[in-house]
């Protein structure tokens, strides 16, 4: 646990509509933030610059406003820090936990194909290649030596502890041949730079917590507070779907719901205390850890949500 004040953030891309799982991700880390006397911060993941829309991170904003979790600074934009995450990767290069690969498209088939037939992941000859070997004419990807043995252990919060064989990790691209940063190292770049201590988000992106574990070591940072909250499913068991309530946060104020019903609502999905139905945000800030997520899958109920609703 770092010794620093807690810092926790949300992390969405504005790549659509603000939905419940982004909503409850929030309201949890604003509520271990608030528990903790910590702070409550905001990244916006534009990186990708197709589907990122000036639209949808106004649809974040609102969202946010409207269920009452104000960010605790300005926002951050990820895609604005570019040069700073090429800056990293250049202290990496220097390091030696980073390396330049020069394989053409071609090479890279022929060792995915060897790496598929001797049931391994793919390696590149020019992991070991020292620095005087690189040629800056050819173009080249920018990946992390990985070590190749041992484990990478991701002690989670609400998973326990997860292990990775190191050998089943391949040697993550940091840099795109375009010199554009990848998600992962922008990721940690940015959670590093804004001081976050912990890292509460869906549990889509624990795998990544294994490869952005090893970023922080390349860089003797240290690595945050992991916990992945379990997905939000419909009433039925299923992936949420617009059909259960996948749909933006701000079309349940059309509905006619309130933050106050939907704030306590959210917090009930994967964490509570004990039979409590109704609470207040200011007994939920003092009773809120992330320790005490449980791991299965929330089930989204409307009767609830309605009943919640109601009493507000
Ligand atoms: N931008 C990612 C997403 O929208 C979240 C990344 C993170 O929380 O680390 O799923």
């Amino acid at each position: 646990m770092p010794d620093r004040p807690v810092v926790t953030r949300i992390a969405p891309s504005p790549t659509g509509s603000m939905h419940i799982g982004t909503a409850r991700t929030a309201l949890f880390n604003w509520l271990y933030a608030r528990h903790t006397g910590g702070k409550f911060l905001l990244r916006i993941e534009d990186t990708d610059r197709e589907r990122s829309t000036e639209a949808a991170v106004q649809v974040i904003f609102d969202g946010l406003d409207w269920l009452g979790l104000k960010p605790d600074a300005e926002p951050v934009f990820q895609f604005a820090r570019a040069d700073r995450h090429r800056e990293v990767v250049e202290q990496m290069l220097e390091r030696g936990t980073a390396y330049r690969c020069y394989m053409t498209p071609d090479e890279l088939e022929i060792e995915r194909e060897a790496a598929r037939a001797e049931g391994r992941v793919i390696r590149s000859p020019w992991r070991d290649r020292g620095a005087g070997n690189y040629d800056d004419r050819q173009s080249y990807v920018v990946r992390l030596k990985s070590p190749l043995e041992g484990e990478t252990i991701v002690n989670d919060q609400v998973k326990g502890e997860v292990r990775f064989q190191n050998k089943t990790l391949d040697d993550l691209i940091l840099l795109r041949s375009d010199g554009t940063p990848t998600y992962n190292l922008a990721v940690v770049v940015d959670d590093n730079d804004m001081g976050i201590t912990h890292v509460i988000r869906g549990d889509d992106h624990l795998n990544n917590a294994a490869r952005q574990t090893l970023i922080y070591q390349a860089m003797s940072w240290e690595v945050p507070v992991w916990a992945h909250l379990p997905l939000i499913h419909g009433p039925d068991g299923t992936k949420l779907s617009k059909r259960h309530g996948a749909q933006a946060v701000s079309e349940f104020d059309d509905m006619g719901y309130l933050p106050e019903a939907m704030r306590n609502y959210l917090a009930k999905l994967g964490w509570g205390h004990g039979d409590d139905e109704i609470f207040s945000d200011e007994q939920a800030i003092s009773w809120f850890d992330v320790k005490d997520v449980v791991g299965a899958p929330a089930r989204l109920d409307w009767d609830k949500l309605n009943h919640l609703n109601n009493h507000y």
